[in-house]
């Protein structure tokens, strides 16, 4: 069977970036699930869905056609044919993620593309987000749980946008905003963030990136 590297953690654990590196290391897809969210919340806003309205959303979500191309050298993400990959990282989007996540209706038909993603990878399928361990892909070949202590976390997300040429009064707003998605993340009742049982956890915080890729790449060919 194909491998599945099912990697979960919190906002600014490093996860995007450590699963993609390992997905290109290895030759294998890399599939953002995080990237889908907030493309059904960018659509939610587009369309001017209350994305506090759970029923709203539920009904609004089968509309929008997402597709996510899962080249670890280039993962692209389209709603409706549209590259959205810009608007999703802003504060609008990142604000209501959680919201939009956290209805029922939402998940099981972004965890069906995200099955159909997997099947679909030749190789194998590196898949990152919050449930990828305990809901999306209960079989993984290997399973990791990326933590850092909340500074390291706070301090790489405002390196990132920083380097972006994010202005300080945006970044300070979505360190704000970290840890409010973080525990509305962990707390909703469907496919809370949690590590699986069968997860490896690794701490961060005091790790190079470079570090945790080779860790990672380690459990994967363990
Ligand atoms: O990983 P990222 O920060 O882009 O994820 C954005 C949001 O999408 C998370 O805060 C969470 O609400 C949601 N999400 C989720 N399940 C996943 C991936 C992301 O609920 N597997």
């Amino acid at each position: 069977a194909p491998v599945v590297v099912a990697i979960d953690g919190p906002s600014g654990s490093g996860k995007s970036t450590v699963s993609r590196a390992v997905a290109s290391r290895l030759g294998l897809s890399f599939l953002d699930t995080g990237a889908m969210y907030r493309a059904m919340t960018w659509w939610m806003l587009a369309n001017e869905i209350d994305v506090d309205d759970a029923d709203a959303v539920a009904t609004a979500c089968t509309k929008p056609v997402i597709v996510s191309g899962t080249d670890a050298a280039g993962p692209t993400i389209t709603v409706d044919g549209q590259d959205v990959s810009a608007p999703i990282r802003g504060p609008e989007v990142t604000s209501r993620v959680s919201a939009v996540a956290a209805v029922p209706e939402v998940r099981a038909r972004l965890v069906e593309l995200q099955r159909t993603s997997a099947v679909a990878a030749e190789r194998g399928i590196v898949a990152e987000g919050r449930d990828m361990g305990t809901v999306v892909f209960p079989d993984a070949t290997v399973k990791i749980f990326l933590t850092a202590s909340e500074e390291a976390r706070s301090a790489r997300r405002a390196a990132e946008l920083r380097a972006k040429g994010v202005d300080e009064a945006t970044i300070a707003a979505m360190a704000a905003d970290l840890g409010r998605r973080d525990a509305a993340d962990s707390s909703r009742k469907t496919a809370p963030l949690t590590r699986a049982a069968d997860a490896t956890a690794v701490d961060t915080s005091d790790m190079t990136l470079e570090q945790v890729i080779d860790h990672v790449v380690d459990l994967v060919q363990a």
